[in-house]
C-alpha cells in the first residue's frame, strides 16, 4: 500500500504500435508506484521517461473527450451524464508517447508535477511535440517517425535539467521551508493495472497468499507469466493469488454458471438430455465461429422421449449488440440471458424460455501450482497417507491428504531409482508448469529419505486401465475428447518448449470428472535404470518412439507428436498394446521400414488421418500440437 504515490482512472489512447492498428480509448486505472514494475506488461519504468507534458487537445473531439460547456449534459443533480476525460497529457518514453486523458485539469497537473521527478533521468529531451501523433504523423510538424525529435523547445525549468543531482533550493524556497521536509518518495514506475474477478473462492495456504471470494474484484499488482500473481482486494489487503482462479473483468462471462466456455455441441446435447429439464440451457462458445456464442436449449417433446434440443447462434451487430432474432437487441450476454428467461409473447419462436442453467460439472476450483505461493518444499507432517494407488518406475504411489483437507497423490521415490539432486533442481521449474490438462506438481519433500513427489490426485487412475475396463462403453465423442484433453496439455508444453519424452496412455491419468491429464512430463530424464533409458533396453518406450529417437536418440516436440499419434491409437483401440504381434526389436524394424499402425475400428477415417499425420517419417513434416488441436476441434462438432 505504502508504495503507491498516485492512483487515478484515466482514459488511455492505444499506442498504435502498428500503423494499421485502430485507435481506441480505454478507461484504465493508473498507478504511480515505488515498486519497480518496469519490465512488466502495461507499465512504464520512470527511469525510461524522457518527457512529460500536456498535449494540445484534438480538433472536434467526441463528447467523452470534450470539456463540457456550461449547462450541457448535466442532469437534475448537476452530475455530468457523460463521463469525460478532456485533459490530455503525454508521457514520452522509449516506445514513443503514451497519451493519457484526465477527467480534471487539477488531476492532470498533479500527475505531471509528480512525474517531473524525472528531472533526475539522464536522457531527458530538450524538445517535444505539443500535438498528437495520429495516423502515422505528428499534427504539429507532420514528421512521420514516432520517435522523431521534438519540434518545440521545452520551457527551461528545473524539471528538465540534465543532471542527476537535485538543484540547490532557490532563496525563496529556502525561506519558505523552515524545517527540512522528509524527502518525497521518488516514484519508480507508472503503470495501468488490470482488474480481475474471482471465479472461485481461494483460502490462503500460506501467509503470503491473499484470500479470494468468488465474484469479487481484485487489482493485479504484479502480473507475470508465472501461475501466481500479486493482487490487492477491495479492503487494501495484498498477497499472491493463483492466476487460474480469476478472469479479466472485460471477459467475465465465466463467472456465470450458465456459461460453459469449452463445451462442444454434442457435449451440450448430452448434458441437456441427461438433465432432461424443460428449459435447461447452456450458453457456450461457438465451436465453428470464434468469438461467437451459441445458446443450446432443451424442451420436452410429445413425439420424442429424448426431448428436443435447439442451438441458437448469438449474432452481434457492428455496434456490439447481441441478438438471436433481429428485433431484440441486447447490450450484453447476461442481459440477453435474463430476457430470454421471461414469459414474453414475442419470444414464441424459442422452443423454451431459458429456465435451468446446466453445466458440465459443479464448477470446481482448479489445482493451484503448488500449495500456496512459493511453497515447493512441503512439510511431510502436513501429509496423511490414506491408501496405496499403485507402483511405478519409482516405487509406490499413495493417495493422501494435505493438511487433512486437500487430496494429493504422493510418489515415494525408491532410493536408487532417481537422480534426486537433478530432479530437485528441475522441480522448481516444473512447479511453474500449470495447465488444466496437466497433472499439477504441488511440491516435494526432500528433507528425508525416501523423498516424496506430491501431485494432484486423479481419482480414476491411469488412462490405460480406464480404457481397458471392459464394462465401460465409450462413445466416439468421448474418445475424441480424451485425445483433445491430452493435445491441449501437449500444446501447452510445446509452447513452453518442454518435452515430455514418454507420452503414452500409461502416463496419463483420469480425474473424478473423466478429464484426462498428462502426467510424468520430463521425468524420464531422472530415471536410473539402463533398461528404461537406453533405446535398446527392455523398458524403453519403443512402441511410442519415432525413427529418429530409435536410431539417434533425437528427442524434440516432434517426437512427442509421434507418441501422441500412438496415444490416439491406444485410445481408439481401447487400450490395446501397439504393434501387439511384434516384440520391441521387430517393432523398431517395422517402423524404420515405414510401416505404421492400422486404423482402429472405432476411429473414423478423419480421426485416423490425424493420428497418421503424427507418424510422418520426417519429423519436420509432422504437425505441431496447435495444428493437431485445430484438426481435433474441427471434427468435434461434426461427428456425432
Ligand atoms: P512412476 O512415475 O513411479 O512410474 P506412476 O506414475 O506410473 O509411477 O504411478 C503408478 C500408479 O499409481 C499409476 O498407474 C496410477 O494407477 C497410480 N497413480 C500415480 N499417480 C497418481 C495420481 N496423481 N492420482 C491417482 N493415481 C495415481
Amino acid at each position: 500500500m505504502a508504495s503507491i504515490i498516485l492512483e487515478s482512472i484515466f482514459l488511455k489512447r492505444s499506442q498504435q504500435k502498428k500503423k494499421t492498428s485502430p485507435l481506441n480509448f480505454k478507461k484504465r486505472l493508473f498507478l504511480m508506484t515505488l515498486s519497480r514494475r518496469g519490465s512488466k506488461k502495461g507499465s512504464v519504468d520512470i527511469e525510461k521517461i524522457t518527457c512529460v507534458e500536456t498535449v494540445v487537445p484534438e480538433n472536434n473531439p467526441p463528447p467523452e473527450r470534450q470539456v463540457p460547456k456550461k449547462g450541457e449534459d448535466y442532469n437534475m443533480e448537476q452530475i455530468s451524464i457523460i463521463e469525460r476525460f478532456p485533459y490530455p497529457f503525454q508521457v514520452v518514453y522509449d516506445e514513443g508517447p503514451l497519451y493519457v486523458f484526465s477527467p480534471t485539469e487539477e488531476l492532470r497537473k498533479r500527475w505531471i508535477h509528480q512525474l517531473k521527478m524525472i528531472r533526475y533521468n539522464s536522457d531527458l529531451v530538450q524538445k517535444y511535440h505539443p500535438c498528437f501523433w495520429i495516423d502515422g504523423q505528428y499534427l504539429c510538424c507532420s514528421q512521420t517517425a514516432k520517435n522523431a525529435m521534438g519540434c518545440q523547445s521545452l520551457k527551461v525549468g528545473r524539471s528538465h535539467r540534465k543532471t542527476k543531482k537535485p538543484l540547490p533550493p532557490t532563496p525563496e524556497e529556502d525561506t519558505m521551508v523552515m524545517k527540512p521536509l522528509p524527502p518525497e518518495p521518488a516514484p519508480s514506475a507508472v503503470g495501468e493495472m488490470k482488474k480481475v474477478v474471482a471465479l472461485y473462492n481461494y483460502v490462503p495456504m500460506n501467509v503470503q497468499d491473499l484470500q479470494l471470494q468468488k465474484g469479487e474484484e481484485y487489482l493485479i499488482l504484479e502480473e507475470s507469466h508465472l501461475p501466481w500473481w500479486k493482487a490487492r482486494d477491495k479492503n487494501g489487503r495484498e498477497g499472491y493469488i493463483p492466476s487460474n482462479y480469476v478472469t479479466e473483468t472485460s471477459n467475465s462471462l465465466e463467472i456465470y454458471e450458465w456459461y460453459s466456455k469449452n463445451i462442444t455441441r454434442s457435449q451440450a446435447e448430452q448434458l441437456l438430455k441427461q438433465e432432461g429439464k424443460e428449459g435447461g440451457f447452456i450458453v457456450r462458445d461457438s465451436t465453428s465461429k470464434t468469438g461467437k456464442y451459441t445458446v443450446s436449449v432443451y424442451a420436452k417433446s410429445a413425439v420424442d422421449p429424448q426431448g428436443m434440443i435447439r442451438h441458437y447462434v448469438v449474432c452481434c451487430t457492428p455496434q456490439n449488440q447481441y441478438y438471436l432474432a433481429e428485433k431484440h437487441l441486447f447490450n450484453t450476454i447476461p442481459e440477453l440471458r435474463n430476457t430470454l428467461s421471461l414469459f414474453l409473447p414475442s419470444l414464441l419462436w424459442l422452443i423454451s424460455r431459458l429456465k435451468y442453467p446446466v453445466s458440465r460439472h459443479q464448477k470446481s476450483a482448479p489445482s493451484t501450482a503448488g500449495l500456496g505461493y512459493g511453497s515447493w518444499e512441503i512439510d511431510p507432517k502436513d501429509l496423511t497417507f490414506l491408501k496405496e494407488l499403485g507402483t511405478g518406475q519409482f516405487g509406490v504411489v499413495k493417495y493422501g491428504k494435505w493438511r487433512g483437507q486437500y487430496n494429493v497423490a504422493i510418489k515415494m521415490i525408491r532410493e536408487g531409482s532417481m537422480s534426486e539432486d537433478e530432479f530437485i533442481d528441475e522441480a522448481k521449474v516444473m512447479m511453474n508448469l500449470s495447465h488444466e490438462k496437466l497433472v499439477q506438481l504441488y511440491g516435494v519433500c526432500t528433507k528425508q529419505r525416501p523423498i516424496f513427489i506430491i501431485t494432484e490426485y486423479m481419482a480414476n487412475g491411469c488412462l490405460l486401465n480406464f480404457l481397458r475396463e471392459t464394462q465401460r462403453r465409450f462413445q466416439p465423442a468421448e474418445l475424441l475428447e480424451m485425445c483433445k484433453d491430452v493435445c491441449e496439455a501437449m500444446e501447452y508444453l510445446e509452447s513452453k518448449q518442454f518435452l515430455h519424452r514418454d507420452l503414452a496412455a500409461r502416463n496419463c491419468l483420469v480425474n473424478d470428472q473423466g478429464i484426462v491429464k498428462v502426467s510424468d512430463f520430463g521425468l524420464s530424464r531422472y530415471v536410473l535404470d539402463d533398461e528404461y533409458t537406453s533405446s535398446m533396453g527392455s523398458k524403453f518406450p519403443v512402441r511410442w518412439s519415432p525413427p529418429e529417437v530409435l536410431l539417434y536418440s533425437k528427442f524434440s516436440s516432434k517426437s512427442d507428436v509421434w507418441s501422441f499419434g500412438v496415444l490416439m491409437w491406444e485410445v481408439y483401440s481401447l487400450g490395446k498394446m501397439p504393434y501387439e504381434r511384434f516384440n520391441n526389436s521387430e517393432t523398431t524394424e517395422h517402423v524404420i521400414q515405414g510401416l505404421r499402425l492400422y486404423r482402429p475400428q472405432q476411429a473414423s477415417e478423419r480421426v485416423y488421418a490425424i493420428m497418421y499425420s503424427c507418424w510422418h517419417e520426417k519429423a519436420e513434416e509432422r504437425p505441431t500440437f496447435t495444428a493437431l488441436l485445430d484438426s481435433i476441434v474441427d471434427i468435434t462438432d461434426e461427428e456425432p
